[in-house]
């Protein structure tokens, strides 16, 4: 070998090695795509801590979480979006069976959300907690009349309860875990109960049935409790001083009924079956549940953690631990057809 080869095979394993290396910092995930159904303001923070400590740019689409769906389902193969984040376990569980999702293994996931908080496939995870009580006019109301969603269908409360349409996903769950609970038919006896005791025919959104409830239009109201917090946060007496007048009831705690908790539901996160920057989009994932993200994501929405051990805020905090329902989340996705059925045979519009 002369000396020229040498050398030339030495420039040869340097192009080599450093083809190799660009490659992996081709490889590296820059950034991550996300569709989100929550508005910018309640995730945009966050997002930019992740890319302040990871380098890793986020770009964010906002939408409603019904239009965001659609969307992943037309662009197909070919949406640019690696990460979807929707709220309701019927949502997520829609986005599953749509196919527009897939699989993530993480074990820093699976440690931090418990196992009834995401998908057992690991289509999704949740990452956010909400609880949906029964909300009572502190004026009309004793509390010591109130214990379960079932005992809600008793006469006592006839004309007395505001509760939003059947279209809503937020009530389609709240009948799927009672169908789980309770069955098919004895749920829909229950919803015919409650379509009778209903103060009007449903209208408007979470909030317009505590504001219905707080004007005297009904006594009862079913809704998220982040509703309650986000108005008793307001500066707008016109949201204040409605949430003033309610008070929150856990229903189904231990030594009501079966006991098996009040009601909650969760906002996760899915990686599309699209993803191109799968390991960004796991790395955001589990950015969201390290224990600084989930009390700032929880605080900011109103929510709870799903990470146990987070202290809650001072508003959540006032209204007491309770017991949620230890329900698998996805089984709520698996009835969700069962419940719109259901409820479309009780005339709950
Ligand atoms: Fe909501």
């Amino acid at each position: 070998m002369t000396p020229g080869t040498t050398h030339h095979f030495t420039s040869l394993a340097w192009l080599a090695a450093a083809l190799i290396l660009l490659s992996q910092v081709a490889l590296a995930d820059t950034e991550v795509n996300l569709y989100s159904a929550r508005k910018e303001a309640l995730i945009k923070p966050l997002l930019d801590r992740f890319t302040d400590e990871t380098g890793i740019q986020v770009n964010l689409v906002t939408g409603k979480a019904d239009a965001l769906l659609q969307r992943l389902k037309s662009e197909g193969a070919n949406s640019p979006a690696d990460l979807l984040l929707t709220v309701d376990a019927g949502n997520l569980h829609r986005a599953k069976t749509a196919g527009i999702t897939q699989a993530v293994q993480s074990e820093t996931l699976d440690k931090a959300i418990p196992a009834t908080y995401r998908d057992p496939e690991g289509h999704w995870y949740g990452l956010s907690l909400r609880a949906r009580p029964i909300l009572y006019a502190k004026e009309r109301v004793d509390p010591a009349d109130l214990s379960t969603y079932e005992a809600l269908a008793d006469d006592a409360w006839q004309g007395r309860i505001c509760i939003r349409s059947s279209s809503n996903i937020y009530n389609q769950s709240l009948v799927a875990s009672m169908i789980a609970a309770d069955g098919v038919e004895s749920t829909e006896t229950w919803a015919r109960a409650i379509v009778a005791n209903m103060a009007r025919p449903p209208q408007g959104g979470d909030r317009d049935q505590i504001k219905a409830a707080a004007a005297g239009q009904c006594d009862i109201a079913i809704a998220n409790t982040y509703y309650l917090s986000g108005m008793l946060k307001s500066d707008d007496p016109g949201e204040l001083e409605p949430a003033k007048k309610m008070a929150v009831f856990w229903p189904n705690q231990p030594g009501d009924g079966d006991g098996r908790g009040t009601h909650v539901n969760v906002s996760g996160a899915a990686m599309t079956a699209a993803a191109s920057n799968k390991d960004a989009a796991v790395k955001l994932m589990e950015f969201l549940v390290n224990p600084e993200a989930q009390a700032w994501y929880a605080e900011t929405n109103g929510e709870y953690p799903v990470r146990t051990g987070i202290e809650q805020s001072p508003v959540l905090a006032e209204w007491g631990e309770f017991q949620a329902d230890d329900l698998s989340l996805a089984k709520l996705g698996e009835l969700n057809a069962a419940a719109v059925r259901l409820m479309d045979r009780a005339g709950w519009r």
